[in-house]
């Protein structure tokens, strides 16, 4: 089969498409002959240096994986998933028998493994993934529109619905209203019947934040970020969903109302914050690291994206050949939704 693979760490040149066997399932895998993949920022991270314990040299990087059904490792079952089915794939998997896995942590296995980063991804023709992980499209969605599914929100999900609680009627505010993980939460957020107000730059992204459903948006290169905020909601939010790290984390704090909660799950603009301590211990402010999501909220993330017939929102479509240029336009900033790469 043809696929990107990594060989060495660098900028886009150290990958290039090649001719590799084909994988084979193991026995309790499928295979998927991968019709679309999305772009994540670990691809850029991982190609530059191994970040996760596990991560081995050659990769192919690919977390998102969207394909059809064919073929069956010995133990999987094919009447669950039977050849041609449309599929799309939760990248995460666990042990099952570890400490963490066995006294109710499995999102803290020691035995993780990710496709795209401790497993072969999705950026070549095939992937083999465990068959548990395996779930159908939701109907009306395309291979590409799926592809954007998986790590975006599953992000948005556990850190604005499992660990942030967001309820009916709260104020949120969620930086970075153009990433994929943050367009994912907008759409979670009204779905739970949230005031939202998206943090983003350039005037062409306000209006589609806008459009996607934003009640309010704030320029986030500005520095009075908490001003704007405090100018539409007078208390604060009451929830901030935050992956951007230092570029708002400290006006993140200060736009919190009394009670509020912050929940953060990346670092896009560094990994260092400044925060005032009596700016959260006198209002009762509460910061909370999102963690990891367990095995069985993609299926309750999935349930939802289809209930609610959410339509993931795509920056751009690329050809398979053209994966260093949308690595590109990735780290550029300035998207709006995920990058998604078409398999011919
Ligand atoms: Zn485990």
């Amino acid at each position: 089969m043809r696929a990107q693979v990594q060989r060495t760490f660098g900028g886009p040149e150290v990958t290039v498409i090649e001719d590799i066997d084909d994988p084979v399932p193991d026995p309790d895998e499928l295979l998927i002959e991968v019709r679309a993949c999305a772009l994540n920022r670990l691809d850029l991270l991982q190609r530059r240096s191994a970040l996760v314990r596990g991560f081995s040299l050659p990769h192919i990087a690919g977390m998102d994986v969207a394909g059809v059904v064919v073929g069956h490792g010995p133990g999987a079952d094919p009447t669950m998933l039977p050849i041609g089915t449309e599929v799309l794939v939760d990248p995460v998997s666990t042990c099952g028998v570890c400490h963490r896995c066995t006294t109710g942590k499995p999102a803290y296995c020691d035995n993780l493994r990710t496709v795209g980063s401790t497993r072969p991804g999705g950026l070549a023709e095939f992937v083999a993934v465990p068959a548990g992980h395996v779930y159908r499209i939701p109907d009306g969605l395309s291979f590409v529109q799926a592809a954007a599914i998986p790590v975006a929100y599953l992000t948005a999900w556990h850190a604005l619905v499992m660990v942030g609680e967001v309820q009916a009627g709260e104020k949120v505010l969620i930086n970075a209203a153009g990433s994929g993980v943050s367009t994912a939460a907008i759409q979670f957020a009204k779905q739970a019947g949230a005031f939202v107000i998206g943090t983003i730059g350039g005037p062409a992204r306000v209006a589609q934040a806008l459009a996607l459903g934003c009640d309010a948006v704030v320029d986030h290169y500005s520095d009075d970020v908490s001003d704007q905020v405090h100018a539409i909601v007078a208390d604060g939010v009451d929830l901030v969903i935050d992956h951007v790290g230092t570029a708002l984390f400290t006006a993140s704090v200060d736009a919190m109302d009394v009670d509020g909660r912050m929940v953060f799950c990346g670092t896009t603009t560094g990994t260092q914050a400044t925060v005032s301590l009596p700016s959260l211990y006198h209002w009762g402010r509460r910061l909370i690291g999102a963690g990891g999501w367990g095995p069985q909220e993609f299926a309750q993330m999935l349930e939802v994206v289809t209930s609610a017939r959410l339509l993931p929102v795509i920056d751009s479509v690329w050809a398979f050949s053209e994966l260093a240029e949308a690595q590109a336009r990735m780290e550029a900033g300035g998207c709006f939704g995920k990058l998604v790469v078409e398999m011919a």
